[in-house]
């Protein structure tokens, strides 16, 4: 089986060529963020993921997590990765110097999660929702709140959790029924079940901190009536040790399709101690941190799933021979050609690549939005990147996950019926990235998202703003006669995209139906449009380097390639879902319920 290589070259090229990272570190002050630092941070991510992440991802998912009297055990080797990632100081790298952080920025965070995950999904989940709890108790915490549970999150000797869904609630938030009751201490006894928990219950680190949605007495119906509680697995002491037992029990564990080396938990929370995050009754406005947070992650899960199967798959291409070249034999000594000489070979190849590393493209251009955010000095400069990230990230979501789960696929395909057999891990690639499209929102509520709220309820403000900067480059390209077939393709799509949201908007207005009928489609063409911007900046900077002369032309010309191949076989995509999306609400309504048979 062939080992996952960390992809840095690939990575250097999105963050430093193509969104030119330096500059930005240095234009938003992170100093300790040079480009020596961040390559030391590179090299020493990649060897982490390589050596001891990669290796136990099969094994991992072979093993699974394992429940007894409500304790669960982690696969092999996960603690002790764990505790050498927390010796290394990773959880605490894109966090404040005030809470023990390192201070530098959330994108470098964002490239070593990418890293993670290409190297195994499962493990990197336990971090990954730590993040999302740090983020969360930054946000909304109080200074008291973050001295007991945030320090120790960035320390990470304790990990975090996502508290949402119940078994009767998953989408509609607005109908949970945890309940949490006022405690004299000022605490609150919460108390319900929560399920499909992520890494809700291991033995990695000395405590998890639940960040739990629930309802206070007399709450009004609704999303208006939640609220959101730290509910620890120990009660820390007054010295910050972890102290007795937290009245929150693990149930059970869900057996499932992949992503086996994290426990998904059914955790039972008895009159647990909770403590109040934010608001009362804005607990979902503070748990949307969290959930922003875990979106961009779960984007993430998209490209290394495909990243992972490219790899494993193009290495497979070039060494299994079968059936001669349609054009003459290329490797006439041997007993046939490998087959990556076969054209859908490399149509599955390139589709796998295209999406990889168009993907790492968009992930990291929403990453740089959540730099500008945070380091932003006026309202105007947090609102233009908050604005682009908002817009991004029901794309970056959904698109990438569906476009992942494509790629997962094709890797598969390439090695035959040897992808189908466990060995060679391309059907433990497939399990892993199914769930991504599901959790965290399903594509088709990132859709409602993206159509409904984003781009329709704003008038399309937020679309316009992302339309603009692809019709600056159009302009400021229109000269270039390397890339003529790309400029004129976006603006095409640019045109054609600002039609399409007032087509699906004028229908709107007479039937609602319309938005949910139109979204999903409406999605997929953003996300290829968008990718299609990214592509053609990639060409841009290829074609730059290899007129000035470059020692590395085999990564430019694949890049070229690449380009071309995205623009001439996926971009047509867009038609199909244009049409779709045109053809109205009615070809999926008309038939009620009822009349709805087998
Ligand atoms: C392995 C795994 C890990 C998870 N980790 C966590 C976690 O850490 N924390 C947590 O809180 N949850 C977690 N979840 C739960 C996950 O977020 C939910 O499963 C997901 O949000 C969907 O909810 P549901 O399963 O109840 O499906 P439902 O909400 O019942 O949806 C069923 C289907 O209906 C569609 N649908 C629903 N409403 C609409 C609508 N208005 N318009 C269009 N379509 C709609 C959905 O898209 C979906 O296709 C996890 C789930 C799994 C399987």
């Amino acid at each position: 089986m062939s080992e996952i290589k960390i992809p840095l070259r690939d990575m250097r090229f999105s963050m430093r060529e193509l969104l030119n990272w330096d500059q930005h570190y240095a234009a938003l002050g992170y100093e300790d963020a040079s480009p020596d630092v961040v390559d030391a941070i590179l090299e020493e991510g990649a060897k982490f993921c390589e050596n001891v992440l990669a290796p136990i991802n099969q094994s991992g998912d072979q093993q699974g997590c394992t429940w007894k009297d409500g304790e669960v055990t982690t696969p092999d080797g996960f603690k002790e990765a764990y505790q050498q990632f927390v010796e290394a100081g990773w959880p605490s790298m894109p966090h404040d110097v005030e809470v023990g952080g390192q201070g530098l920025p959330h994108s470098l965070g964002t490239i070593l999660s990418e890293m993670v995950g290409t190297a195994n999904w499962s493990w990197g989940m336990y971090p990954g929702l730590s993040h999302g709890a740090m983020n969360t108790l930054d946000a909304h915490g109080t200074d008291e709140q973050k001295e007991t549970y945030l320090t120790k999150l960035v320390e990470g000797t304790w990990t975090g959790t996502m508290c949402l869904t119940e078994p009767h609630c998953g989408t509609d938030l607005g109908i949970l029924r945890s309940k949490a009751e006022p405690n004299d201490d000022g605490s609150y006894a919460i108390s319900g079940t929560k399920i499909f928990i992520s890494a809700g219950e291991h033995d990695m680190a000395e405590n998890i901190v639940h960040i739990v949605l629930a309802r206070l007495p007399d709450a009004p119906a609704g999303t208006k009536g939640i609220s959101l509680f730290i509910v620890p697995k120990f009660l820390p002491n007054a010295d910050g040790s972890v102290g007795e037992r937290n009245g929150v029990t693990c149930g059970s564990l869900e057996h499932k399709m992949g992503i086996h080396g994290n426990a998904t938990a059914v955790l039972n929370f008895d009159g647990a101690k909770g403590f109040l995050i934010g608001p009362p009754n804005k607990g979902l406005n503070c748990m949307f941190t969290f959930m922003n947070t875990a979106r961009l992650g779960t984007a993430l899960q998209g490209v290394a799933h495909a990243e992972a199967g490219f790899q494993k798959s193009l290495a497979y291409a070039k060494d299994r021979l079968q059936m001669r070249s349609l054009s003459g034999p290329k490797n006439p000594e041997g007993a046939a050609d490998p087959i990556i000489v076969h054209p859908d070979v490399r149509r599955m190849l390139l589709t796998q690549k295209a999406f990889a590393e168009g993907g790492r493209m968009l992930v990291l251009l929403c990453a740089k939005q959540v730099d500008r955010s945070n380091a932003a000095e006026t309202e105007e400069e947090r609102k233009a990147a908050d604005d682009l990230l908002a817009f991004l990230t029901p794309i970056a979501k959904a698109f990438l996950t569906e476009t992942g789960y494509e790629s997962a696929n094709l890797g598969l395909q390439c090695f035959g019926g040897h992808g189908y057999i466990a060995e060679w891990g391309m059907e433990q690639n497939v399990r892993d990235s199914r769930i991504s499209t599901i959790y965290e929102g399903t594509t088709g509520i990132q859709a409602l998202d993206l159509l409904g709220r984003k781009v329709l309820m704003t008038q399309g403000e937020l679309l316009r703003n992302f339309t603009k900067i692809v019709h600056k480059f159009c302009q400021a390209e229109l000269d270039n006669e390397a890339l003529a077939p790309y400029v004129t393709k976006l603006q095409e799509l640019n045109k054609e995209w600002g039609e399409l949201t007032m087509n699906v908007g004028v229908k709107a207005m007479e039937n609602p139906d319309e938005v949910g009928a139109a979204s999903v489609d409406y999605l997929m063409y953003s996300g290829y449009a968008v990718q299609a911007y990214l592509w053609a900046l990639a060409a841009k900077v290829a074609n730059e380097k290899l007129a000035e002369g470059t020692s590395e032309e085999d990564f430019y010309r694949s890049k070229l390639a690449t380009a071309r191949f995205y623009f001439d076989r996926i971009l047509p995509r867009t038609a199909t879902h244009a049409a779709a999306m045109q053809s109205g609400a009615d070809n999926l309504m008309s038939l009620d319920a009822e009349h709805f048979v087998f």
